[in-house]
């Protein structure tokens, strides 16, 4: 079959290499100059499979009034009063009942395995040339009770082989020396020594090379998906950027912007873009190898090769795209408070911002749609670097050529 993937970010990198392993015709178009340069491009690098529970959960609701009121400084919302917002807070909250909870957490750790399996897979088959470390993550709680709580998950997670220790702060540091010179306050951490790090960006384009060069992956940049034309339960072709685009069957993988393109063929995505931002600096000898999230600052501390790359904030904030300066200099600040010799603030910040694609449930929507000859590959939200090669491969396996 011949398939167009539409979006280059790792979703559609990973779909590619999975759709052409299977036998399949394929051509990947993306509207930026180079592939991985949407969300996939700075992220926080971690590849979290030990960290994949959904952002809906019981203990959220009680946070909710200090988040809307904006007195939660990880949180930022720009515009309360936004109709996709409201009825995507809707389903949302609905998803934040304990027994909702537990099933997405049990769907997204089965998936966060597979993944990372799948993306060890790749490496053995491609030998791919990307920043990326097999270094584990420390996840650090401001307070015993938090830590105590979220200690209460490692049971779970070893259901699915996904190994995690409770540490002290002492614990902590004999683990990652670095943290030493950690100013941020925390009672201790759950280390997952199976947990990696990656550039999802660097990844992308690896992938994307292996895939033209080796599996005849045909990559079209600069070319804009403008709608996907539907005829019946069929769709008919893409207008583009390029004129009329015809294939036997489409994957949308369009990351963000899957929810305007979904809407021209009649989908309506539960997709709700939550921006984050990151810097990315030199890093310092005294940088910590170990990936770190710290839970209270909501903000990831993860070195690639010779970069720390920090990221952080979840805003809501639809249609203002732009990089907003603010941030990006109150995550530097915060950085540079946090982990003072971490990296070399005198560099340049790299700032960045992207939009992660949160469905309510936290779960990516994968598979068929009710289009005959569409399928989808979206909604990655929080964790697309980490669930995206399970996702994929399970993509391809519906779609056997
Ligand atoms: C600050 C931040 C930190 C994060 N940290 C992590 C982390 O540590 N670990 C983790 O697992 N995940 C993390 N994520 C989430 C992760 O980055 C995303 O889930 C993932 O990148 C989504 O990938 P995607 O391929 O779906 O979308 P994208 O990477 O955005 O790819 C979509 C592609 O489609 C293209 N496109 C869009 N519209 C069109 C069109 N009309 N025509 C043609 N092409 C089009 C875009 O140019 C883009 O290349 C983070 C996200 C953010 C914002």
């Amino acid at each position: 079959m011949r398939i167009a993937v539409i979006g280059a970010g790792i979703a559609g990198a990973t779909s590619a290499y999975y759709l052409a392993r299977a036998g399949h015709e394929v051509v990947v178009l993306d509207n930026q100059h180079r592939a991985g340069f949407g969300t996939s491009f700075a992220n926080g690098g971690q590849l979290s499979y030990s960290y994949v529970e959904p952002m809906a959960s019981p203990d959220l609701l009680p946070k909710l009034p200090r988040i809307v009121m904006g007195l939660d400084p990880a949180y930022v919302m720009t515009r309360l009063f936004d109709v996709q917002l409201m009825f995507w807070g809707i389903k949302f909250l609905g998803q934040c009942t304990g027994a909702h909870y537990q099933a997405n957490a049990r769907k997204l750790f089965g998936l966060a395995v597979q993944s990372k399996a799948a993306l060890h897979r790749i490496l053995d088959d491609c030998l791919l040339e990307f920043d990326y470390s097999r270094t584990g993550k420390l996840v650090l709680y401001p307070d015993e009770p938090s830590l105590d709580r979220a200690a209460e998950s490692i049971e779970l997670k070893r259901e699915f082989q996904i190994r995690q220790e409770k540490l002290s702060r002492a614990e902590c540091v004999a683990r990652e020396p670095a943290l030493a010179g950690f100013r941020g306050d925390f009672a201790g951490g759950l280390f997952a020594e199976g947990d990696e790090a990656g550039d999802a960006g660097q990844f992308c384009r690896a992938l994307l090379a292996h895939c033209q060069a080796r599996l005849g992956v045909a990559v079209r940049n600069d070319f804009q998906v403008l709608r996907i034309v539907r005829e019946g339960d069929r769709v008919a072709h893409l207008q583009t950027s390029d004129g009329l685009f015809h294939a036997d069957h489409f994957v949308l993988a369009a990351g963000p912007a899957a929810v305007d393109l979904g809407r021209t063929a009649g989908l309506r995505l539960p997709i709700y873009p939550i921006k984050g931002y990151s810097i990315t600096l030199p890093a310092e000898a005294a940088a910590p190898a170990v990936s770190i999230t710290h839970v209270g600052h909501k903000v990831v501390f993860c070195k690639l090769g010779g970069r720390m790359r920090v990221a952080g904030f979840a805003e809501f904030a639809r249609e203002n795209r732009a990089l907003v300066y603010d941030r990006i200099r109150a995550l530097a600040t915060l950085s540079q408070r946090l982990f003072p010799e971490a990296c070399d603030y005198r560099g340049a910040l790299n700032g960045w911002a992207g939009e992660r694609p949160m469905t309510p449930d936290g779960l990516p929507i994968v598979g068929p749609s009710k289009l005959k000859n569409l399928s989808l590959n979206v909604g990655h939200g929080m964790f697309g670097w980490t669930l995206s090669c399970g996702a994929s491969e399970r993509l391809a396996e519906g779609l056997r050529a």
